[in-house]
């Protein structure tokens, strides 16, 4: 008889701003979920842009997913606080052959689509159109000696050859899926300002935790692609995606952080109680 298997999701929430309505409904449809599964929920702060984040988020939304009723395992993951395991993927993935920096400024490299007149899109708008990928070894040694800021990007072609040509992912809502990483372009992995990226951290920390099903919105569902790749290249496990319709306001816009009146802050403040905001959500 083999065991069953664990089910352990997460909510990875980004400490920029205050927790909105949109939020509360993706924590709480993986929190109802692991608790109907009798498996486990993590809150994981994905705090890696050290410009946007701040601890005052980072408490509010410890604050608002307890007053929701949520509970979640101790020690919270902070990424911030694990670069070294970023680090060590970047490695193994420079180790194969499939990285390289980047030099580009947002300027050089929208003059470079703009000359070349039919730019490709992906998911992300125009892909990178490859400067870097063709400098010389000699270039790239030179350029990094004279200390001069890289981002580091996935060389995509060789990463699909490296990482299996037909890889699909399952998606509980949408079925599944073929990923097609490639249309995204060589994607940053490692940022000039930060030494990883939401791509790479969240693979490696969604492994590392043990995540077997991530569920999150379905303005995710296209990073998935670059996900399952990654997974495939770093030799870790898929999980099971759940990409959840987004929830709209009244004008039939998308909560976003900058609407001060959808946060759980406001709806607390205006006296609703947490029952109250699971209704409006529909749950
Ligand atoms: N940290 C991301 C955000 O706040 C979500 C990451 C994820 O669920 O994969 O949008």
């Amino acid at each position: 008889m083999t065991a069953p298997t664990e089910f352990v999701t997460r909510f990875a929430p980004s400490p920029t701003g205050r927790l909105h309505l949109g939020h509360a409904y993706s924590a709480l449809l993986a929190y109802r979920r692991a608790e109907h599964e009798g498996g486990r929920f993590i809150l994981r702060i994905e705090d890696i842009d050290r410009s946007r984040s701040r601890p005052e988020f980072d408490a509010g939304i410890l604050e608002d997913l307890a007053w929701l009723g949520l509970a979640w395992e101790a020690p919270v993951r902070r990424q911030s606080a694990h670069m070294g395991d970023f680090r060590a993927a970047l490695d193994r993935l420079e180790a194969d052959g499939l990285l390289y920096p980047c030099f580009c400024t947002r300027r050089e490299i929208a003059d470079e689509i703009a000359a070349s007149g039919n730019a490709p899109h992906g998911p992300d708008g125009a892909r990178y159109p490859g400067i870097c990928r063709r400098l010389s070894a000699d270039e790239r040694e030179e350029r990094m000696a004279s200390g001069a800021a890289y981002a580091l990007r996935l060389d995509m072609a060789r990463a699909v050859a490296a990482g299996g040509a037909s890889l699909t992912w399952r998606d509980e809502r949408a079925g599944d899926i073929t990923a097609d990483p490639e249309s995204f372009g060589d994607v940053v992995l490692a940022r000039k300002d930060t030494p990883t990226s939401y791509h790479l951290a969240v693979t490696v920390d969604d492994a590392l935790q043990g995540v077997t099903h991530v569920i999150r919105g379905e303005d995710l569902f296209h990073a998935t692609h670059i996900h399952v790749l990654l997974q495939a290249l770093l030799g870790v496990a898929m999980p099971v995606y759940h990409h959840h319709a987004l929830i709209y306001d009244e004008s039939g816009r998308r909560f976003a952080k900058r609407d001060r009146s959808a946060t759980l802050a406001a709806c607390r403040e205006a006296g609703m109680t947490p029952a109250e905001v699971t209704a409006k959500l529909g749950l």
